[in-house]
């Protein structure tokens, strides 16, 4: 039985302060939460103080990016080290944003996944298609090259504890979000790919997250699908209600 897993992805949004009030009342309402493990990806100016708001919470701390190398001249890039530093537990790679507006390819996803790894981070790694792909009949292709570009070398044992995050491009932000029929189709298809590449053990344990206009009213009928083990949240992670509200509908 996997447990059900939801990130929430800040992006850029929330000073410092604004971080803190968010983080803490997160920590007040999800105080009853046991059966879904949470984590919340500020950016990293707020992490810090995240990290000091959530003490003595079940509430994880999570990068939305690393660099592969641990330090040196690479001026405005975070190391994995550097993260862990902070309290960081998780980290997303290849959000569908950095992949259009910031050059991410397989190999950079890769080379920070494995980075991620050997530190001890958990990768949360975003695949998925953009629209004109889905609409022209490419979407199982798009994922397969996502899917296995990410894992390229990576061993079973390391591959087992990767979160992957199905996440459709046309539905991030746009209100628009995927049927859970639709959902549980490409999610299914993934774990079949982790059959695939490794075994059917290790397709049976990687938790796949959907993630695209997940809002309190669609999350309980997406959680209910057999391959979706929790949700990578952006919008809806930016408020209390919300975000508490889509936590309780799967923990239900
Ligand atoms: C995301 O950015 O990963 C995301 C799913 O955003 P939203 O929930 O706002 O669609």
């Amino acid at each position: 039985m996997r447990k059900p897993i939801i990130a929430g992805n800040w992006k850029m949004n929330k000073t410092v302060a604004e971080a803190r009030t968010l983080a803490e009342g997160l920590k007040n309402g999800l105080k009853d939460i046991e059966n879904v493990d949470i984590v919340v990806c500020p950016p990293f100016t707020s992490l810090r103080e995240v990290a000091k708001a959530l003490e003595n919470s079940s509430i994880a701390l999570g990068a939305q990016n690393v660099y592969w190398e641990d330090s040196g001249a690479y001026t405005g890039e975070i190391s994995p080290p550097m993260l862990k530093s902070l309290g960081s537990q998780y980290v997303i790679i290849g959000h569908s944003e950095r992949r259009a507006y910031f050059g991410e390819t397989n190999e950079t996803v890769n080379k920070k996944i494995k980075a991620a790894l050997t530190h001890n981070l958990t990768p949360i790694v975003c695949v998925g298609e953009v629209l004109e792909q889905r609409e022209n009949g490419k979407t199982f292709d798009v994922v397969k090259d996502h899917v296995s570009g990410a894992l390229e070398g990576i061993p079973e044992a390391d591959a087992k504890k990767i979160i992957l995050a199905y996440e459709p491009v046309w539905a991030i932000g746009t209100g628009k979000t995927a049927t859970p029929e639709q959902a549980q189709e490409v999610h299914a298809f993934i774990r079949g790919l982790i059959n695939e590449l490794y075994s059917k053990e290790a397709a049976s344990v990687v938790r796949i997250q959907y993630g695209g206009s997940v809002k309190p009213d669609n999350a309980a009928a997406l959680m209910a699908k057999d391959d979706i083990d929790g949700a990578l949240v952006g919008g809806a992670s930016l408020k209390v209600d919300s975000f508490v509200k889509i936590i309780q509908e799967t923990g239900k």
